[in-house]
Protein backbone atom coordinates (compact mmCIF):
# COMPACT_ATOMS: atom_id res chain seq x y z
CA UNK A 1 0.00 0.00 0.00
CA UNK A 2 1.34 3.32 -0.83
CA UNK A 3 0.71 6.37 0.85
CA UNK A 4 -2.31 7.49 -1.44
CA UNK A 5 -3.40 4.56 -0.87
CA UNK A 6 -3.30 4.90 2.89
CA UNK A 7 -5.37 8.37 2.78
CA UNK A 8 -7.76 7.03 -0.14
CA UNK A 9 -8.60 4.08 2.63
CA UNK A 10 -8.29 7.01 5.22
CA UNK A 11 -11.20 8.62 3.62
CA UNK A 12 -12.70 5.50 3.15
CA UNK A 13 -13.48 4.14 6.29
CA UNK A 14 -16.72 5.06 7.17
CA UNK A 15 -17.77 2.85 4.48
CA UNK A 16 -15.52 -0.33 5.49
CA UNK A 17 -16.89 0.04 8.56
CA UNK A 18 -20.37 -0.03 7.32
CA UNK A 19 -19.85 -3.34 5.57
CA UNK A 20 -18.00 -4.71 8.62
CA UNK A 21 -21.19 -3.90 10.30
CA UNK A 22 -23.79 -5.69 8.06
CA UNK A 23 -20.94 -8.32 7.74
CA UNK A 24 -21.19 -8.65 11.70
CA UNK A 25 -25.04 -8.46 11.74
CA UNK A 26 -25.15 -11.38 9.15
CA UNK A 27 -23.17 -13.46 11.51
CA UNK A 28 -25.40 -13.12 14.80
CA UNK A 29 -27.58 -14.92 12.44
CA UNK A 30 -24.92 -17.51 12.07
CA UNK A 31 -23.27 -18.98 15.18
CA UNK A 32 -19.77 -19.86 15.05
CA UNK A 33 -19.07 -23.26 15.59
CA UNK A 34 -17.79 -24.44 19.37
CA UNK A 35 -14.99 -25.51 17.83
CA UNK A 36 -14.16 -22.81 15.77
CA UNK A 37 -10.75 -21.46 17.29
CA UNK A 38 -11.41 -17.77 16.81
CA UNK A 39 -14.14 -18.22 19.28
CA UNK A 40 -11.77 -19.57 21.95
CA UNK A 41 -8.80 -17.57 21.40
CA UNK A 42 -6.86 -19.33 23.77
CA UNK A 43 -7.66 -23.12 21.91
CA UNK A 44 -4.74 -23.90 20.08
CA UNK A 45 -5.35 -25.09 16.31
CA UNK A 46 -3.98 -28.36 15.73
CA UNK A 47 -2.42 -27.64 12.54
CA UNK A 48 -0.31 -24.36 14.12
CA UNK A 49 2.22 -25.65 16.40
CA UNK A 50 5.17 -25.27 14.14
CA UNK A 51 4.42 -22.05 12.60
CA UNK A 52 7.87 -20.45 11.57
CA UNK A 53 8.06 -16.97 13.03
CA UNK A 54 5.64 -18.19 16.88
CA UNK A 55 8.95 -18.89 18.45
CA UNK A 56 9.74 -15.04 17.32
CA UNK A 57 9.02 -13.88 21.32
CA UNK A 58 6.44 -10.54 20.56
CA UNK A 59 4.45 -12.80 18.20
CA UNK A 60 4.13 -15.48 20.58
CA UNK A 61 4.22 -13.25 23.90
CA UNK A 62 0.54 -12.13 22.22
CA UNK A 63 -1.14 -15.37 22.03
CA UNK A 64 -4.10 -14.87 24.29
CA UNK A 65 -5.09 -16.93 28.08
CA UNK A 66 -8.21 -19.28 27.82
CA UNK A 67 -11.03 -16.66 28.74
CA UNK A 68 -13.61 -17.90 31.35
CA UNK A 69 -16.22 -15.53 30.21
CA UNK A 70 -16.76 -14.68 26.78
CA UNK A 71 -17.66 -11.07 26.54
CA UNK A 72 -17.42 -11.27 22.92
CA UNK A 73 -20.29 -13.75 22.80
CA UNK A 74 -22.15 -12.03 25.82
CA UNK A 75 -22.24 -9.22 23.73
CA UNK A 76 -23.28 -10.76 20.38
CA UNK A 77 -20.10 -8.99 19.09
CA UNK A 78 -17.94 -10.31 16.73
CA UNK A 79 -14.12 -10.95 16.85
CA UNK A 80 -11.94 -10.00 13.62
CA UNK A 81 -8.69 -11.24 12.60
CA UNK A 82 -6.38 -8.09 11.35
CA UNK A 83 -4.60 -9.30 8.29
CA UNK A 84 -4.26 -5.72 7.39
CA UNK A 85 -2.67 -2.73 9.38
CA UNK A 86 -3.52 -1.07 12.35
CA UNK A 87 -6.84 0.64 11.79
CA UNK A 88 -8.80 2.84 14.52
CA UNK A 89 -12.36 0.98 13.50
CA UNK A 90 -11.13 -2.44 14.39
CA UNK A 91 -9.52 -0.94 17.49
CA UNK A 92 -6.07 -0.26 17.05
CA UNK A 93 -3.52 -2.79 17.72
CA UNK A 94 -3.32 -5.85 20.02
CA UNK A 95 -1.96 -4.59 23.82
CA UNK A 96 1.41 -6.68 24.77
CA UNK A 97 0.67 -8.48 28.22
CA UNK A 98 3.34 -6.33 29.69
CA UNK A 99 0.86 -3.44 28.82
CA UNK A 100 -2.00 -5.68 29.83
CA UNK A 101 -0.30 -6.36 33.41
CA UNK A 102 0.65 -2.20 33.64
CA UNK A 103 -3.07 -1.86 33.68
CA UNK A 104 -4.44 -4.49 36.08
CA UNK A 105 -1.62 -4.01 38.51
CA UNK A 106 -2.18 -0.49 38.83
CA UNK A 107 -6.27 -0.42 38.77
CA UNK A 108 -6.66 -1.60 42.96
CA UNK A 109 -4.76 1.86 43.71
CA UNK A 110 -5.63 5.62 43.73
CA UNK A 111 -3.22 8.00 42.20
CA UNK A 112 -3.30 12.10 42.07
CA UNK A 113 -3.46 12.25 38.31
CA UNK A 114 -1.56 15.77 38.08
CA UNK A 115 1.21 13.88 39.78
CA UNK A 116 0.87 10.90 37.74
CA UNK A 117 1.18 12.72 34.24
CA UNK A 118 4.34 14.64 35.38
CA UNK A 119 5.81 11.36 36.60
CA UNK A 120 5.11 9.55 33.72
CA UNK A 121 5.77 12.54 31.29
CA UNK A 122 9.12 12.86 33.00
CA UNK A 123 9.87 9.02 32.78
CA UNK A 124 8.97 8.83 28.76
CA UNK A 125 11.39 11.76 27.78
CA UNK A 126 14.24 10.56 29.55
CA UNK A 127 13.38 6.94 27.96
CA UNK A 128 13.16 9.60 24.59
CA UNK A 129 15.79 12.15 25.15
CA UNK A 130 13.83 15.00 24.76
CA UNK A 131 12.88 17.88 27.21
CA UNK A 132 9.24 16.73 28.27
CA UNK A 133 6.61 14.56 27.14
CA UNK A 134 2.91 14.15 28.30
CA UNK A 135 0.41 11.21 27.35
CA UNK A 136 -2.90 12.05 25.46
CA UNK A 137 -5.98 10.26 24.59
CA UNK A 138 -4.42 9.64 20.93
CA UNK A 139 -2.39 11.54 18.51
CA UNK A 140 -5.52 13.99 17.15
CA UNK A 141 -6.10 14.75 20.88
CA UNK A 142 -2.29 15.40 20.63
CA UNK A 143 -2.67 17.72 17.76
CA UNK A 144 -5.32 19.55 19.50
CA UNK A 145 -3.65 19.90 22.87
CA UNK A 146 -0.40 20.84 21.05
CA UNK A 147 -2.35 23.97 18.90
CA UNK A 148 -4.41 25.23 22.08
CA UNK A 149 -0.62 25.38 24.16
CA UNK A 150 0.77 27.03 21.07
CA UNK A 151 -2.46 29.37 21.34
CA UNK A 152 -2.72 29.95 25.21
CA UNK A 153 0.67 29.45 26.55
CA UNK A 154 -0.01 29.16 30.03
CA UNK A 155 -2.27 32.42 30.13
CA UNK A 156 -5.38 31.22 32.72
CA UNK A 157 -7.80 33.38 31.01
CA UNK A 158 -6.76 32.30 27.51
CA UNK A 159 -7.12 28.55 28.54
CA UNK A 160 -10.29 28.97 30.30
CA UNK A 161 -12.01 30.62 27.11
CA UNK A 162 -9.98 28.56 24.15
CA UNK A 163 -12.26 28.25 21.62
CA UNK A 164 -13.77 31.70 22.11
CA UNK A 165 -11.26 33.90 22.18
CA UNK A 166 -11.32 37.91 21.44
CA UNK A 167 -10.02 38.83 18.43
CA UNK A 168 -8.63 37.69 15.46
CA UNK A 169 -8.43 34.13 15.01
CA UNK A 170 -5.18 32.42 15.56
CA UNK A 171 -3.31 30.55 12.62
CA UNK A 172 -1.96 27.41 11.74
CA UNK A 173 0.40 27.01 9.06
CA UNK A 174 0.60 24.01 6.98
CA UNK A 175 1.46 23.00 3.37
CA UNK A 176 -1.20 22.45 1.36
CA UNK A 177 -0.32 18.91 0.10
CA UNK A 178 -0.76 18.05 4.02
CA UNK A 179 -4.19 18.70 4.21
CA UNK A 180 -5.57 15.84 6.33
CA UNK A 181 -8.88 14.42 8.22
CA UNK A 182 -6.84 15.09 11.12
CA UNK A 183 -6.61 18.72 11.14
CA UNK A 184 -9.95 19.58 12.12
CA UNK A 185 -7.97 18.96 15.60
CA UNK A 186 -6.50 21.76 14.81
CA UNK A 187 -9.43 23.95 13.89
CA UNK A 188 -11.33 22.76 16.89
CA UNK A 189 -9.40 24.66 19.20
CA UNK A 190 -10.33 28.35 16.69
CA UNK A 191 -7.41 27.99 15.19
CA UNK A 192 -7.23 28.27 10.72
CA UNK A 193 -5.34 27.06 8.81
CA UNK A 194 -3.34 29.22 6.36
CA UNK A 195 -2.12 26.74 3.27
CA UNK A 196 1.10 27.35 1.76
CA UNK A 197 3.03 25.49 -0.82
CA UNK A 198 6.96 25.70 -1.24
CA UNK A 199 9.36 27.68 0.84
CA UNK A 200 8.64 31.06 -0.99
CA UNK A 201 4.56 30.96 0.10
CA UNK A 202 5.82 29.69 3.67
CA UNK A 203 8.15 32.96 4.19
CA UNK A 204 5.59 35.26 3.69
CA UNK A 205 2.55 33.46 5.15
CA UNK A 206 3.30 34.65 8.78
CA UNK A 207 1.17 37.57 10.69
CA UNK A 208 1.36 38.40 13.94
CA UNK A 209 -1.66 35.58 14.41
CA UNK A 210 0.24 32.53 13.62
CA UNK A 211 0.93 30.16 16.45
CA UNK A 212 2.60 27.18 15.23
CA UNK A 213 2.93 25.27 11.55
CA UNK A 214 1.91 21.22 11.56
CA UNK A 215 3.97 19.24 9.29
CA UNK A 216 2.02 16.19 8.36
CA UNK A 217 4.66 13.49 8.16
CA UNK A 218 3.47 10.69 6.18
CA UNK A 219 1.88 12.86 3.45
CA UNK A 220 2.15 11.74 -0.12
CA UNK A 221 4.28 15.23 -0.88
CA UNK A 222 6.24 17.73 0.98
CA UNK A 223 6.63 20.11 -0.95
CA UNK A 224 8.29 22.14 1.41
CA UNK A 225 11.08 19.60 3.19
CA UNK A 226 11.60 19.08 6.52
CA UNK A 227 15.03 20.91 6.60
CA UNK A 228 13.32 24.31 4.64
CA UNK A 229 10.29 23.81 7.01
CA UNK A 230 11.86 24.33 10.13
CA UNK A 231 14.21 26.91 9.28
CA UNK A 232 11.75 28.98 7.76
CA UNK A 233 9.60 28.56 11.03
CA UNK A 234 12.84 28.79 12.88
CA UNK A 235 13.35 31.95 11.51
CA UNK A 236 9.73 33.88 12.51
CA UNK A 237 10.25 31.81 15.88
CA UNK A 238 6.84 29.89 15.37
CA UNK A 239 6.47 26.53 16.95
CA UNK A 240 6.73 23.66 14.83
CA UNK A 241 4.55 19.77 14.88
CA UNK A 242 5.29 16.87 13.75
CA UNK A 243 2.60 14.45 13.13
CA UNK A 244 4.25 10.89 12.61
CA UNK A 245 1.45 9.14 14.39
CA UNK A 246 1.82 5.58 12.76
CA UNK A 247 5.07 6.11 11.98
CA UNK A 248 7.26 3.42 13.83
CA UNK A 249 8.64 1.30 12.94
CA UNK A 250 11.00 2.06 12.74
CA UNK A 251 12.35 3.01 16.13
CA UNK A 252 14.56 5.58 15.58
CA UNK A 253 11.51 7.51 14.52
CA UNK A 254 10.81 8.48 17.75
CA UNK A 255 13.92 10.46 17.98
CA UNK A 256 14.84 11.22 14.38
CA UNK A 257 11.89 14.59 14.27
CA UNK A 258 12.48 15.85 17.70
CA UNK A 259 16.36 15.99 16.79
CA UNK A 260 16.09 17.62 13.79
CA UNK A 261 14.08 20.75 15.62
CA UNK A 262 10.36 19.90 15.74
CA UNK A 263 9.13 21.80 18.58
CA UNK A 264 6.16 18.83 19.53
CA UNK A 265 6.03 15.53 18.14
CA UNK A 266 3.23 12.75 18.27
CA UNK A 267 3.15 9.47 17.90
CA UNK A 268 -0.16 6.48 18.26
CA UNK A 269 -0.28 4.90 21.42
CA UNK A 270 -2.30 2.35 20.11
CA UNK A 271 -0.91 1.13 16.53
CA UNK A 272 2.66 -0.31 16.17
CA UNK A 273 3.38 0.77 19.79
CA UNK A 274 0.95 -1.33 20.73
CA UNK A 275 -0.09 0.74 24.26
CA UNK A 276 -3.84 1.26 24.53
CA UNK A 277 -5.59 2.34 21.86
CA UNK A 278 -6.60 5.53 23.50
CA UNK A 279 -3.74 7.12 24.50
CA UNK A 280 -0.95 8.71 22.86
CA UNK A 281 2.27 10.64 22.99
CA UNK A 282 3.02 14.27 22.81
CA UNK A 283 6.50 15.08 23.36
CA UNK A 284 9.07 18.06 22.50
CA UNK A 285 9.63 21.91 24.20
CA UNK A 286 9.50 21.66 28.13
CA UNK A 287 6.98 25.23 27.93
CA UNK A 288 4.95 23.25 25.22
CA UNK A 289 3.98 20.72 27.47
CA UNK A 290 3.19 22.34 29.99
CA UNK A 291 0.60 24.84 28.61
CA UNK A 292 -0.53 21.30 26.55
CA UNK A 293 -0.69 19.52 30.02
CA UNK A 294 -2.79 22.75 31.65
CA UNK A 295 -4.85 22.54 28.85
CA UNK A 296 -6.24 19.19 29.81
CA UNK A 297 -7.75 17.05 31.76
CA UNK A 298 -7.26 16.58 35.26
CA UNK A 299 -8.18 20.18 35.23
CA UNK A 300 -11.63 20.99 34.95
CA UNK A 301 -12.56 23.37 31.88
CA UNK A 302 -10.32 23.72 29.32
CA UNK A 303 -10.60 22.36 25.70
CA UNK A 304 -8.85 19.18 26.32
CA UNK A 305 -11.32 17.94 29.70
CA UNK A 306 -13.31 15.61 27.43
CA UNK A 307 -9.96 13.71 26.28
CA UNK A 308 -9.26 12.24 29.77
CA UNK A 309 -6.63 9.84 29.94
CA UNK A 310 -7.20 7.34 32.49
CA UNK A 311 -4.36 6.21 35.37
CA UNK A 312 -4.42 2.56 33.83
CA UNK A 313 -3.60 4.24 30.06
CA UNK A 314 -0.99 5.89 31.72
CA UNK A 315 0.95 3.31 33.48
CA UNK A 316 -0.01 1.39 30.28
CA UNK A 317 0.88 3.65 27.57
CA UNK A 318 4.75 3.77 30.13
CA UNK A 319 4.63 0.14 29.98
CA UNK A 320 4.41 -0.24 26.01
CA UNK A 321 6.48 2.61 25.38
CA UNK A 322 9.39 1.01 27.29
CA UNK A 323 8.81 -2.51 26.05
CA UNK A 324 8.78 -1.15 22.76
CA UNK A 325 12.25 0.40 23.20
CA UNK A 326 13.92 -2.15 24.45
CA UNK A 327 12.40 -4.66 22.12
CA UNK A 328 14.97 -6.20 19.33
CA UNK A 329 13.44 -4.23 16.60
CA UNK A 330 15.66 -6.99 14.14
CA UNK A 331 14.10 -9.90 15.44
CA UNK A 332 10.94 -8.56 15.48
CA UNK A 333 11.39 -7.69 11.56
CA UNK A 334 12.66 -11.35 10.98
CA UNK A 335 9.49 -12.98 12.43
CA UNK A 336 7.53 -10.89 10.35
CA UNK A 337 9.57 -11.90 7.74
CA UNK A 338 9.29 -15.30 8.19
CA UNK A 339 5.93 -15.32 9.28
CA UNK A 340 5.20 -14.04 5.59
CA UNK A 341 7.18 -16.96 4.12
CA UNK A 342 5.53 -19.56 5.63
CA UNK A 343 2.30 -18.34 4.89
CA UNK A 344 3.64 -17.97 0.85
CA UNK A 345 5.14 -21.69 1.60
CA UNK A 346 1.38 -22.82 2.54
CA UNK A 347 -0.31 -21.23 -0.46
CA UNK A 348 2.50 -22.48 -3.16
CA UNK A 349 0.23 -25.61 -4.35
CA UNK A 350 -2.67 -23.53 -4.86
CA UNK A 351 -1.88 -23.38 -8.85
CA UNK A 352 -0.74 -20.07 -10.81
CA UNK A 353 -0.52 -18.26 -7.27
CA UNK A 354 2.04 -15.75 -7.18
CA UNK A 355 3.57 -14.47 -3.98
CA UNK A 356 5.83 -11.88 -3.31
CA UNK A 357 6.84 -10.22 0.07
CA UNK A 358 6.08 -6.15 -0.34
CA UNK A 359 7.35 -3.59 2.25
CA UNK A 360 5.86 -1.05 2.56
CA UNK A 361 8.11 2.13 2.55
CA UNK A 362 6.18 4.47 4.52
CA UNK A 363 6.36 6.45 6.42
CA UNK A 364 3.42 5.31 8.03
CA UNK A 365 2.86 1.59 8.10
CA UNK A 366 6.81 0.68 7.29
CA UNK A 367 6.69 -3.32 7.89
CA UNK A 368 6.19 -6.33 5.18
CA UNK A 369 3.66 -7.38 3.80
CA UNK A 370 2.36 -10.58 1.90
CA UNK A 371 1.12 -9.86 -1.17
CA UNK A 372 -0.76 -12.36 -3.53
CA UNK A 373 -2.15 -12.77 -6.95
CA UNK A 374 -3.38 -15.35 -8.99
CA UNK A 375 -4.81 -15.92 -12.74
CA UNK A 376 -8.23 -15.04 -12.60
CA UNK A 377 -8.73 -17.63 -15.38
CA UNK A 378 -7.97 -19.84 -13.03
CA UNK A 379 -9.50 -18.40 -9.90
CA UNK A 380 -12.42 -16.53 -11.12
CA UNK A 381 -12.42 -14.07 -8.06
CA UNK A 382 -10.86 -10.59 -7.53
CA UNK A 383 -8.70 -9.63 -4.98
CA UNK A 384 -11.57 -7.29 -4.24
CA UNK A 385 -13.95 -10.04 -3.98
CA UNK A 386 -11.55 -12.22 -1.89
CA UNK A 387 -11.19 -9.59 0.05
CA UNK A 388 -14.91 -9.05 0.49
CA UNK A 389 -15.26 -12.70 1.35
CA UNK A 390 -12.86 -12.93 3.87
CA UNK A 391 -14.75 -10.15 5.95
CA UNK A 392 -17.68 -11.37 5.90
CA UNK A 393 -16.81 -15.04 6.59
CA UNK A 394 -16.37 -16.85 9.64
CA UNK A 395 -14.07 -15.95 11.21
CA UNK A 396 -13.96 -12.15 9.43
CA UNK A 397 -10.62 -11.87 8.14
CA UNK A 398 -9.76 -8.37 7.31
CA UNK A 399 -6.98 -8.19 4.52
CA UNK A 400 -5.84 -5.39 2.15
CA UNK A 401 -6.05 -5.09 -1.41
CA UNK A 402 -2.48 -3.45 -2.86
CA UNK A 403 -2.36 -2.30 -6.49
CA UNK A 404 -4.93 -4.76 -7.88
CA UNK A 405 -3.12 -7.82 -5.75
CA UNK A 406 -4.49 -9.53 -2.53
CA UNK A 407 -2.72 -7.92 0.40
CA UNK A 408 -2.21 -10.17 3.81
CA UNK A 409 -0.57 -8.12 6.42
CA UNK A 410 1.54 -10.13 9.46
CA UNK A 411 2.24 -8.14 11.40
CA UNK A 412 -1.20 -7.64 13.96
CA UNK A 413 -1.81 -11.45 13.40
CA UNK A 414 -1.82 -13.70 16.58
CA UNK A 415 0.52 -16.71 16.43
CA UNK A 416 -2.40 -19.33 16.43
CA UNK A 417 -4.56 -16.77 13.21
CA UNK A 418 -1.59 -17.41 10.70
CA UNK A 419 -3.28 -21.00 9.91
CA UNK A 420 -6.65 -19.79 9.80
CA UNK A 421 -5.78 -16.69 7.26
CA UNK A 422 -3.92 -19.47 5.31
CA UNK A 423 -6.88 -21.93 5.55
CA UNK A 424 -9.83 -19.43 4.43
CA UNK A 425 -7.37 -17.92 2.00
CA UNK A 426 -6.99 -21.34 0.00
CA UNK A 427 -10.80 -21.84 0.60
CA UNK A 428 -12.39 -18.47 -0.88
CA UNK A 429 -9.41 -19.42 -4.01
CA UNK A 430 -10.58 -22.92 -4.39
CA UNK A 431 -14.22 -21.79 -4.54
CA UNK A 432 -13.33 -19.65 -7.79
CA UNK A 433 -12.01 -22.35 -9.67
C1 LIG B 1 -3.84 7.42 13.28
C2 LIG B 1 -3.43 8.81 12.94
C3 LIG B 1 -3.86 9.90 13.73
C4 LIG B 1 -4.79 9.72 14.88
O1 LIG B 1 -4.18 9.02 15.90
P1 LIG B 1 -5.01 8.55 17.17
O2 LIG B 1 -3.94 8.04 18.07
O3 LIG B 1 -5.94 7.50 16.71
O4 LIG B 1 -5.71 9.74 17.70
C5 LIG B 1 -3.40 11.15 13.40
N1 LIG B 1 -2.60 11.34 12.34
C6 LIG B 1 -2.18 10.33 11.55
C7 LIG B 1 -1.28 10.61 10.41
C8 LIG B 1 -2.59 9.03 11.83
O5 LIG B 1 -2.17 8.02 11.06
Amino acid sequence: MNRRDILKRLSLLPLAATSIGSAALAATREPLPETDPARTPGAKLPTAGNTPGEGHDAAAAHTPPAVTRDLFAELGVRRIINADVTMTFLSGSLMLPEVLEAINSTAHDFANMFELQDKVGAKIAELLKVEAAMVTSGAACAILLGTAACITGTDKDKIKNIPNLPGPRAEVIMQKSHRYLFDQAVTTTGARIVEVEGPDEMEKAFTPQTVMALFFNAAEKHSITHEDFLAIAGRHNIPTFLDAAADVPPVENLFKYQKMGFSLVTFSGGKMIRGPQSAGLLFGRKDLIEAAKLNHSPHEAPIGRPMKVNKEEMFGMYAALKSYLDRDHQKEWNGWLDRAKHIATRLAPLQTLKTEIWTNPGPANAFPNLIVDWDRQHFKITPKEVRQTLQDGNPSIVTGVHEDKLLIGVVLLRPDQVEIVVQRVKEVLTHAV
